[in-house]
C-alpha cells in the first residue's frame, strides 16, 4: 500500500510545528538542546549515529532551524551563522582577489562598512550603486563584470525596493552571482530564490527570531551543488562560524510564530505609516506599503501578505526636533535594531552622520503592541 502524498504545507503550519521538529526520545512535543561538542563511537569505532560527531560541524537545534528557514524561503539548503555579518562574511570570502563585486549602496551600515575595509583588504574592487534604480545597476553591472552583486531590499533604513528578478537577469547576463539581503521581509514576506536570486542572506537577529534575544544570520540557496556554496559550506564548518545549539533552539522556538508577527507587524507598520502621512509635523515617510511610494508596485509584486514593520519617517525641523521627539516616546524603545515584538525608534543619523541620512530620519521597528497605543504614543511625542 503506497502512502499518499503529502500535502504541500502552508507557511504557517510549517512555522508553528517547526517543520516536524519532535522528540523521539522523551515523546516530549518540542525538540530538546542537544549540548554535546562530540558523540559517541561504537565498540567497532562507527559513529552511534552518523550525522553526528562533532559541534562545529553537527547538530540537531541548528539543522531544526535550518529545515524550518529551508521549507519557508523555498530553498534547497539554509546555512546557520552565528550573526547576519558572518553571514555576508561567509559569501564575501569566496570573491577571488583581484575581482570586483557590485554592491547596494546606502544599504544597512554595518554590511557597507565590513565590505569597504575587506574589499580595500583584498584587493577587490568594489563598485557601489543605488540597485534601486534599475538602469544605473544595469549599466554598472556590464561595465564592470562584478563576481557577485549585493543588493537589499527593502533597504535599512531609506525602505528602497529592488527589482530582484531584473537584477538577477543582469547579474546573470555577465556570469555574476546575486545575493539578496532579504532581512527586512523575513522569508513569510519575500522569497528572493523564486526570483531568481542565487543566495538569499538574513540577519536571523531581527524578524526570523523576532524577540531580540539571538544573534544569528542565515544563508540559503537553491544551487546548494554549486561550487561557491560548497565553499561556503566548508568554510563555516572548518572555519567554525557556527552558532550555538541554545540560540538554535531559540531560534527555532522564536520561528515558530514568524508568520503570525509579520502578518501583525505588517499591519501596525501600514497603519502608523498611514498616520505618519496625515501628520503635519512630518515631512516624508518611507514605507513600501503607501500608495506613493516609489517602490509600491515592486514590493506588492514580490512580497506577499504585507510590507513588514520596518519604516523611516522624518521629522520637520531636522535633528533637534527628531530627537525631541524620541525622547517623549513612553513606549517605543530608543534602541537599534529591528524585527522584534516590541517596537524600536532610532536616530539614524547619530548613527551614521557621513551616509546621507536626513538629519530628521526616524527609523522605526514597528512590534506587534496594539495599535492604538503606538499611535497615541508618537501622537504625543510629535506633538501637535
Ligand atoms: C542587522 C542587519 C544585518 C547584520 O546582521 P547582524 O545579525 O546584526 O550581524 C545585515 N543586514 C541588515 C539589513 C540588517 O538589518
Amino acid at each position: 500500500m503506497s502512502t499518499p502524498p503529502k500535502p504541500k504545507l502552508h507557511p504557517a503550519t510549517i512555522a508553528a510545528q517547526a517543520a516536524g521538529a519532535v522528540d523521539p526520545a522523551s515523546g516530549g512535543v518540542v525538540p530538546p538542546v542537544q549540548f554535546a561538542t562530540t558523540y559517541l563511537r561504537d565498540e567497532n569505532y562507527a559513529l552511534v549515529n552518523p550525522d553526528n560527531m562533532y559541534l562545529r560541524s553537527h547538530n540537531e537545534n541548528t539543522r531544526i532551524a535550518e529545515r524550518v528557514l529551508s521549507a519557508l524561503e523555498g530553498a534547497d539548503e539554509t546555512l546557520i551563522f552565528p550573526s547576519g555579518m558572518a553571514a555576508i562574511a561567509a559569501v564575501f570570502r569566496t570573491v577571488p582577489t583581484g575581482a570586483s563585486v557590485l554592491v547596494q549602496s546606502q544599504i544597512y551600515w554595518g554590511t557597507t562598512k565590513w565590505i569597504r575595509d575587506f574589499c580595500a583588504r583584498r584587493q577587490i574592487t568594489l563598485h557601489e550603486v543605488d540597485a534601486s534604480d534599475l538602469d544605473a545597476f544595469t549599466k554598472l553591472c556590464r561595465q564592470t563584470q562584478p563576481d557577485l552583486c549585493l543588493v537589499e531590499t527593502p533597504s535599512n533604513p531609506w525602505l528602497r525596493i529592488t527589482d530582484i528578478e531584473a537584477t538577477a537577469k543582469v547579474a546573470h547576463e555577465v556570469g555574476a552571482v546575486l545575493v539578496v539581503d532579504s532581512t527586512a521581509a523575513t522569508p513569510v514576506l519575500s522569497q528572493p530564490l523564486a526570483f531568481g536570486a542565487d543566495i538569499v542572506m538574513h540577519s536571523a537577529t531581527k524578524g526570523i527570531n523576532g524577540h531580540s534575544d539571538v544573534l544569528a544570520g542565515a544563508l540559503a540557496t537553491n544551487a546548494a551543488e554549486a561550487g561557491r556554496w560548497q565553499m561556503i559550506r566548508d568554510d563555516r564548518n572548518e572555519a567554525g562560524a557556527v552558532i550555538g545549539p541554545m540560540e538554535a533552539w531559540l531560534l527555532a522556538r522564536g520561528m515558530r510564530t514568524l508568520p503570525l508577527r509579520m502578518r501583525e507587524m505588517s499591519r501596525n507598520a501600514l497603519a502608523l505609516a498611514e498616520f505618519l502621512s496625515d501628520h503635519p509635523q512630518v515631512e516624508e515617510v518611507m514605507y513600501p506599503g503607501l500608495p506613493d511610494h516609489p517602490g509600491h508596485a515592486l514590493a506588492s509584486q514580490q512580497m506577499q501578505g504585507g510590507y513588514g514593520g520596518l519604516l523611516s519617517f522624518v521629522v520637520k525641523g531636522g535633528a533637534e526636533a527628531a530627537l525631541k521627539a524620541t525622547g517623549r516616546l513612553q513606549l517605543f524603545h530608543r534602541a537599534t535594531s529591528l524585527g522584534g515584538v516590541e517596537s524600536l525608534v532610532e536616530h539614524r543619523h547619530t548613527i551614521e552622520p557621513h551616509t546621507g541620512i536626513p538629519e530628521g530620519l526616524l527609523r522605526v521597528s514597528v512590534g506587534i503592541e496594539d495599535i492604538e497605543d503606538l499611535a497615541a504614543d508618537l501622537a504625543q511625542a510629535l506633538g501637535q
